[in-house]
């Protein structure tokens, strides 16, 4: 489409959901004309290249690694394994401190199964955790319970519409203290939640997703890859992506779209809008609540963002390490909201849950040769100023530098990306706590699965895209790309029916 050209479709933000959504309604003939605020396009996945290393600006773990939504999409758009290729990890390392009091680490621990060959051994973390035999057998059966879930059995929990511990609490599982503070950490590395946040039929998809597809993969060529894949692929099929260009303002007339104001005053009109810029900026800034009636405006307001990630990137001299991905936890270092709130009144934690992974030991092609990069972070509240984000970040670094000292001498250089880059990046901060949560409202109970926002807003022509809503389940990339799959069916439809395009 030339820029000029009337557009059928204004698609607010140029993110994984924005562009997956804009490529699959230019597939289905329409013109869509991306606006992204940002130089480039990406979104959460943005990032650049520098010095020979090609990097996202925060740290991601593709999951699942087989069967995620970016397959659907591929074939839909007719993406070959070279345009968007999930690699799972190979190595993967887990350091553990429990009831001994002292940190121990395993190497090749089969849990994230990056590759097909590989079964599913928990027997690893078992000796990890130092399990007697009971416990091994009271953990093999609560594990197998969960693996074998029927996908009927977790939409019941779905519709009972549960946190994770509140279906514990229900006690029909003998639960061994060591695989109790597992899933307290799975919520918060997994899902960037707390365990008495994130919704029961959640937590299971994705735990059996990892356990059986993998988890922890990272695109070959990285993230921005897949964004410029994307992006080349909506004009290729005749839409428009225009990059550097803010939306202010959805204009609003009678209570229809009629287009949006730019940051410059220019006025874009189109009879449909789809905004990617997330739940809480699109209705209480860009659209604005008056445009809503007070029921909408509330339940808005009400939506939590998930939690944040604080990380570093460090970009290496020499490669040190040689695993893909370790995580690093205490029976005391995971959070629950109990927990949580005592650190946000000012106690210091003896330790921190890490997450480390190494995208260059996926595809090398990532760093110059003889070289090495390293994302590592820990999990923190999604308001971009909580004071307590520094501590942690210091926290999250003094482990890894325990665990891998030889790190230390080999930085060249290091970057680091918190709450508040992800915001002032990717998304405004409109109310309190809100604007640098890593995946929208995430995996919270009561606003995921089937109490997901609808995509449709009550305003007419006015969609939402991407992590925050019309996607159904699964975590980050997975379901704003699932998003756009259902979004961009629901809007054609839309626009069909009532011939609004022209
Ligand atoms: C720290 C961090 C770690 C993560 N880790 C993982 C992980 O391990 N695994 C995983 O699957 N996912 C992870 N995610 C989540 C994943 O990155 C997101 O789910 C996904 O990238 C979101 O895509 P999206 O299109 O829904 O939204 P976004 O990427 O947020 O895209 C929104 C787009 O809208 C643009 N925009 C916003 N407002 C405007 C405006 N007014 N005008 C024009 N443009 C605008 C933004 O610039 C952005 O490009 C992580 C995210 C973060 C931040």
């Amino acid at each position: 489409m030339s820029e000029n050209k009337q557009c059928d479709m204004i698609i607010i933000g140029g993110g994984i959901g924005g562009l997956s959504c804009a490529a699959l309604l230019a597939k289905q003939g329409f013109r869509p004309l991306v606006l992204e605020m940002n130089a480039k396009t990406g979104g959460r996945v943005l990032g650049e290249s520098e010095k020979g290393f090609t990097y996202e600006y925060f740290p991601i773990g593709v999951t699942p690694v087989r069967n995620h939504s970016f397959e659907i999409l591929s074939r839909v758009l007719n993406l070959n394994e070279s345009e968007i290729n999930i690699i799972g990890p190979e190595n993967m390392g887990f350091a553990y401190r429990g009831r001994s009091g002292e940190w121990e680490f395993m190497d090749n621990v089969n849990i994230l199964l990056g590759d097909i060959s590989e079964d599913f051994d928990p027997s690893h973390l078992f000796d990890l955790w130092g399990l007697d035999e009971k416990e091994r057998e009271l953990a093999i059966k609560v594990l197998g319970e969960l693996y074998l879930m029927t996908p009927d059995q977790i939409d019941t929990l779905d519709a009972e519409d549960i946190t994770f511990k509140e279906f514990l609490d229900k006690g029909l599982y003998d639960v061994p203290w060591a695989v109790d503070n597992f899933f307290g950490f799975f919520a918060n590395m997994a899902m960037v939640e707390p365990i008495d946040l994130v919704s029961a039929a959640e937590y299971v998809r994705i735990l059996q997703d990892s356990f059986n597809n993998g988890g922890g993969g990272y695109p070959a060529g990285g993230c921005m890859h897949v964004a410029d894949i994307l992006t080349k692929k909506v004009i290729e099929l005749g839409g428009a992506v225009r990059t550097n260009t803010k939306v202010e303002k959805i204009d609003i007339q009678n209570s229809s779209v009629t287009g949006v104001i730019t940051t410059e005053g220019k006025k874009i009109s189109a009879p449909v809008v789809i905004s990617n810029a997330g739940i809480h900026p699109t209705v209480l800034k860009l659209a604005g609540e008056e445009h809503f009636d007070k029921r909408y405006v509330s339940y808005v307001k009400d939506l939590v963002p998930a939690w944040g990630l604080t990380s570093q990137i460090y970009f290496l001299k020499k490669p040190v390490l040689d695993f893909h991905i370790s995580v690093l936890y205490s029976d005391s270092g995971w959070w629950d909201l109990e927990r949580y709130t005592k650190i946000k009144n000012g106690h210091v934690p003896d330790d921190v849950v890490v997450y480390a992974m190494v995208p260059s030991n996926y595809d090398p092609s990532v760093a110059p040769e003889g070289k090495q990069i390293l994302t590592a972070g820990t999990v923190c509240p999604s308001d971009p100023g909580a004071e307590e984000i520094e501590m942690l970040t210091q926290k999250a670094e003094a482990l890894l530098f325990k665990f891998w000292p030889e790190i230390i001498p080999a930085i060249e250089f290091k970057k680091y990306g918190g709450p508040a880059q992800v915001s002032a990046l990717t998304r405004d901060h409109v109310q309190h706590g809100q604007g640098g949560e890593c995946m929208g409202l995430g995996q919270i109970a009561g606003q995921c699965g089937s109490t997901r926002p609808s995509a449709a807003t009550p305003v007419r022509g006015l969609f939402l895209v991407g992590i925050d809503a019309g996607g159904n389940a699964g975590m980050g990339l997975h379901q704003s790309v699932d998003s756009a799959l259902k979004v961009s069916q629901q809007v054609g439809r839309y626009c069909r029916k009532r011939q609004v395009v022209v």
